[in-house]
């Protein structure tokens, strides 16, 4: 019996005008995603087909598990569009399932198919009672679901339907730079991102040595935890010691978190107009510390125009969590080593920082200068599937 992956666009298909933009870009991840598997992709306007090598088919799966834009597929048997085929596959596809009760659900795309669906299930059904012994047929609570699908040269039989991971498919949405740090928000927030269908560069601020070469690593592991769900993550990482140690030199203490996130912000709005990002994405969430309070928001956001995206700002800790553990980030953000945002920690933050003052602190240095060389002495890793040899050790 032949089987294929037959994905369902769901959500897509509300896309009118753009839908061709949305599935081409889906089909284009799908065939980057499944490059290293035999299979044969090919698509209309109302679902995709996967024809894969039976061995591979539980890899494959997993794969389009990470695939965002895919709401629901199915594994189904093919067969010609005649009337005796799809009976004769039927009574095949059913024969090893274990139920009492039964419904055939029929979808004809083909028109010309002479049979009406509704005609077409209970014959089907008939067809089922008369060779199976002991089955009877329930429209409301069936246990077994007998899913035809009608169309012009193929049709398809099923049994079960899988919920995908939804979202929008990686690529349809522009461009955002995320502050990636080593901690349990900023990956989540990043898989939120991708999930609305934005690709990601992300930008790591490390303070060597200050914080340690496994506190990189930790950032590149996730970044390569992220990179399952999208092709491709540049990974920019800043040198951020020299700007640190002027702000712990030169600021009250009380305000360094609030300039120290100034410039991190001031940085990522070069960088996303560098690398044509239309928004900054970051793991903020409301009131988690003092940098995070509404009034701490408000003057560390007053230095840039760029829209500032944070998936996670209304979320519980509890329920980041949850996703971290089901993105399989969790385990990596726990990992003990120190960031450059809890080394210098002072003992009593401003939690209402005012703005008049920052901007007064700031003064007593010369940040653009450091910025410019922070960006300039920037170290860029492509986290693709291949990750360059000399990082591999480190994944
Ligand atoms: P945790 O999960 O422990 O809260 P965190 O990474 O969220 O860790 P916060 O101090 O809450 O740490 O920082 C808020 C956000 O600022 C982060 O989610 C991240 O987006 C960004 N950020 C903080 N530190 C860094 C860093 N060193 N490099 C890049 N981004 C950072
Ligand atoms: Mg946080």
């Amino acid at each position: 019996m032949e089987r294929v992956i037959m994905i369902k666009y769901g959500e897509l298909s509300t896309k009118k005008g753009n839908i061709n933009f949305f599935i081409n870009t889906l089909y284009k991840n799908i065939q980057n995603k499944l490059k290293n598997f035999k299979t044969k992709i090919y698509k209309d306007i109302s679902r995709m087909y996967i024809e894969f090598d039976d061995n591979d088919l539980e890899q494959i799966l997993k794969t389009i598990n990470h695939i965002f834009g895919i709401h629901e597929y199915v594994v189904a048997y093919k067969v010609d569009t005649n009337i005796e085929s799809i009976q004769k596959l039927v009574l095949e596809v059913i024969a090893k399932e274990k139920f009492n009760t039964f419904k055939v659900e029929t979808k004809r795309s083909d028109k010309s198919f002479p049979i009406s669906s509704l005609d077409f299930s209970r014959q089907i059904g008939g067809l089922i009672l008369k060779n199976i012994v002991d089955k009877k047929v329930d429209v409301h609570k069936p246990e077994l679901l007998i899913n035809i699908e009608i169309r012009k040269d193929k049709s398809y039989i099923y049994l079960n339907e899988y919920k995908g991971l939804g979202g929008y498919p990686n690529g349809t949405l522009g461009k955002g730079m995320l502050m990636l740090s080593g901690g349990i928000d900023s990956p989540v927030a990043g898989y939120l991102a991708l999930k609305r269908g934005m690709t990601l560069d992300a930008v790591y601020f490390e303070a060597i040595p200050h914080t340690s070469i496994e506190a990189r690593n930790k950032v590149i592991a996730l970044s390569k935890k992220l990179l399952k769900y999208t092709n491709k993550i540049q990974l920019h990482i800043i040198p951020f010691t020299e700007i640190q140690e002027s702000i712990y030199k030169n600021i009250d203490s009380a305000y360094c978190i609030t300039i120290m996130r100034r410039m991190m912000y001031r940085i990522m709005e070069r960088l996303a107009k560098m690398k044509k990002a239309q928004v900054i994405v970051n793991g903020e969430s409301i009131g988690q510390v003092a940098s995070q309070t509404l009034t701490s928001m408000n003057v560390i956001n007053n230095v840039t125009n760029y829209p500032v995206i944070r998936p996670v700002a209304c979320l519980d800790k509890l329920e980041i969590i949850d996703i971290a553990k089901k993105i399989d980030t969790y385990d990596i953000s726990i990992l003990p080593y120190e960031d450059c945002c809890t080394i210098f920690v002072p003992k009593h933050p401003v939690i209402n920082p005012n703005l008049d003052d920052s901007i007064k602190y700031e003064s007593c240095f010369d940040y653009n200068s450091l910025i410019e060389k922070a960006i300039n002495e920037r170290l860029v890793i492509d986290i693709k599937d291949e990750v360059d040899n000399k990082f591999q050790d480190l994944l």
